[in-house]
């Protein structure tokens, strides 16, 4: 499917666009450059609110584990360190409609992990484990969580 219009992350004043999707080279299986790119365009497709966008690319992310564990890890790193950790808040099942339950699975991991630096492995083989449509639930998650931090002026749940 393709559109006829592009989001770009161009818009160098646009504050709300300060984060980059995650440099994955350091890893022992990078990401191809189109997965960044895509993670990349996804982003700016939910800040600019284009909701077709962010169906088809959602849809692209959720049959690829990597693409899901890469995005939510992105904004595991972005949540870490805006708050020095992962939130209650993000874990709890409280929030079933900002966080759930793949995400908070994806996202526990992540905490467990990250010092070891091993998040990135030990996320990987649960969105393996994932239908489709956890994984877009987790995608759909993360993706609204970059968001959100990367908008000081939006009203976050847990401030
Ligand atoms: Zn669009």
């Amino acid at each position: 499917m393709s559109t006829d219009h592009h989001h770009d992350h161009g818009a160098q004043d646009d504050e709300r666009r300060r984060f980059v999707a995650p440099d994955s080279s350091r890893r022992h299986h990078p990401a191809p450059d189109a997965d960044e790119a895509r993670l990349a365009e996804l982003y700016d497709a939910a800040l600019d609110d284009c909701r077709p966008c962010q169906e088809r690319l959602l849809a692209l992310v959720a049959q690829d584990a990597h693409a899901t564990a890469d995005l939510v890890n992105w904004a595991c790193v972005i949540t870490g360190e805006t708050y020095g950790e992962i939130p209650d808040a993000v874990l709890e099942d409280d929030r079933e409609d900002l966080f759930p339950e793949p995400f908070r699975q994806l996202a526990g991991t992540y905490q467990d992990h990250f010092m070891a630096c091993t998040d990135y492995e030990a996320m990987l083989p649960q969105c393996s484990a994932m239908t489709d449509g956890q994984r877009r639930q987790a995608a759909a998650a993360a993706v609204a969580l970059v968001v959100g931090l990367s908008d000081f002026g939006i009203d976050f749940p847990f401030q």
